[in-house]
């Protein structure tokens, strides 16, 4: 982008490794299906507005038939097979995301439109790290802390949101066959094509028809999934407001409910930190995944006494941020993953400038074609602002300034949500003194966006109840 700065030649990642079909049938019973009350809509490449393919829009008949598949399966065969055995699908699925990474990466790349360098290094990685994870837990439940034979739950409905296609499929998926339960899962309208592969990979792996089933689409689909009586247990991860929706829905039902939903999550920098390395947790925070990310470190809350020198140092290296090609491997920024979620970035940020605060982007050129917002930096935010409070899921940093710990503390937790926090400081004491004040499932040190399949993950008060990942993510599909 610096104009001073050497140009990268282009690397592109090549697409010949993924065999797009013009069109993608339901995976249900072990198949690939016609839809029979469903229709067909496209999906595109959000950085070119490129169709990739016609995908299958769910309609009830076809949820029914899938959950009709998934329940069979579950009684018949997969509940009743020992954990052992089912650790081996688990090991063999895990072991084809490894083999199949790049084709995953690339697919996935294509249509999220998230940098090559994350869904390779990131997201495919953390999939089958996941897989393994589980499958490890699949013949030692009794060992849980869960009593002594707890039981699955049945058939469990898992909906996705479209900025970790596959990653979220694999959180849901992994636990909830480890344990015994089998899958109807819907991605995301914007981003179905990775669990259609993954679908692939469940037949490559010759699991048992029916244990895992996808049916594409979007709300309505998402919805019909969770009308059904003969799903046992939702775990959904999306919007605060859908999630209370599906609350709200199953609430006096016997059927479980898991969910995963917003933050606006306050990253701290105190002025003993160690300055550049804050830097690169901050960029890291909210521009990783074009701040698509749940947990995004979206409110940075610097002390008052280095606020000048870092936010000066952050835009300094918010310059040699490279955007655009999301498949090129020198990218930093990808393309935002739909018109809609375009407007919502530009409609806040705008509300930003409306409000008084001050609006800084690196110089750069976005790409003609496609959907992209620059890195972008506000200051002089106030606490009422918008973009201080409401989840803007984009690259979009808002900065804060704070005096003492307590007003870090007070200014952080003045929000609904409650997913995750940073703390940057020199001090352990400091450390474990801000993570016992901090209302946010995750509280991550002298890092951020750490993500791994032993360690918890979920949020408080409005981002959510329930965990997903380690131990405590088997906890939402047992009945101990
Ligand atoms: P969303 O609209 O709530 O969508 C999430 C999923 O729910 C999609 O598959 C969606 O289908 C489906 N859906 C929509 N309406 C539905 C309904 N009435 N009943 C059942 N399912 C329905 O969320 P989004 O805006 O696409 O995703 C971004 C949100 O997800 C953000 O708020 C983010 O913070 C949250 N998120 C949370 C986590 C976490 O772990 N806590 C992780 C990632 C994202 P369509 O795709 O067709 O809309
Ligand atoms: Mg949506």
């Amino acid at each position: 982008m610096a104009s001073t700065r050497f140009p990268y030649a282009p690397a592109p990642e090549s697409r010949a490794v993924v065999n797009l079909r013009p069109s993608y049938g339901l995976f249900v019973n072990g198949e690939f299906v016609e839809p029979s009350d469903g229709t067909m809509f496209e999906t595109v490449d959000p950085s070119s507005e490129e169709v990739l393919a016609q995908v299958t829009s769910a309609g009830p008949v076809d949820v029914d038939r899938a959950v009709t598949a998934a329940s069979r399966a579950q009684q018949e065969v997969w509940g009743p097979m020992p954990g052992k055995e089912r650790a081996k699908y688990l090991y063999r699925i895990a072991r084809l995301v490894q083999e199949r990474s790049r084709e995953l990466a690339v697919l996935e790349s294509l249509d999220n439109g998230k940098p090559i360098r994350e869904s390779r290094d990131v997201d495919i990685p953390l999939v089958a790290a996941h897989f393994f994870y589980y499958a490890g837990w699949a013949d030692k439940l009794s060992y849980a802390g869960l009593g002594p034979a707890p039981r699955p739950l049945g058939v469990a409905g898992q909906i996705v949101p479209w900025n970790f296609p596959l990653l979220m499929a694999a959180w849901k998926i992994a636990p909830a066959l480890a344990t015994g339960n089998t899958c109807v899962l819907k991605p995301a309208e914007t981003t179905p094509l990775s669990a259609l592969l993954l679908a692939e990979i469940v037949q490559q792996a010759e699991l048992p028809p029916g244990v895992v089933n996808v049916v594409t689409g979007a709300g309505a689909t998402g919805a019909a999934l969770v009308e059904h009586p003969g799903v046992d247990k939702i775990a959904f991860t999306g919007s605060t407001e859908v999630g209370k929706a599906i609350q709200r829905r199953l609430a006096g039902t016997k059927r479980r409910l898991t969910l995963e939903l917003g933050g606006k999550a306050a990253n701290i920098v105190f002025e003993d930190a160690a300055i550049s390395q804050a830097v690169e947790g901050i960029v890291n925070g909210i521009f990783f995944n074009q701040g698509h990310v749940c947990c995004a470190g979206s409110r940075l809350l610097v002390q008052e006494s280095v606020a000048d020198t870092v936010v000066g140092a952050l835009k300094s290296r918010l310059e040699t941020l490279r955007l655009g090609d999301p498949l090129d491997k020198n990218t930093d920024i990808g393309a935002i993953n739909s018109s809609r979620q375009l407007d919502k970035i530009r409609e806040l940020a705008g509300s930003g400038d409306a409000e008084g605060a001050t609006r800084w982007s690196p110089e750069c050129v976005l790409p003609d074609r496609g959907y992209w917002f620059p890195p972008t930096v506000f200051t002089d935010v106030a606490p009422a602002h918008r973009i201080a409070r409401e989840e803007i899921f984009g690259p979009v940093l808002s900065v804060l300034t704070f005096r003492t710990p307590d007003e870090a503390v007070a200014k952080a937790n003045n929000t609904t949500y409650g997913l995750s926090a940073g703390v940057w400081t020199e001090k352990g004491s400091r450390i474990l003194w801000m993570a016992r004040q901090l209302r946010a499932g995750v509280v991550w040190a002298n890092t951020f966006n750490r993500f791994d399949p032993t360690s918890p993950f979920g949020g408080y008060r409005e981002s959510g109840f329930g965990r997903e990942g380690g131990r405590h993510g088997l906890e939402a599909y047992l009945d101990a």
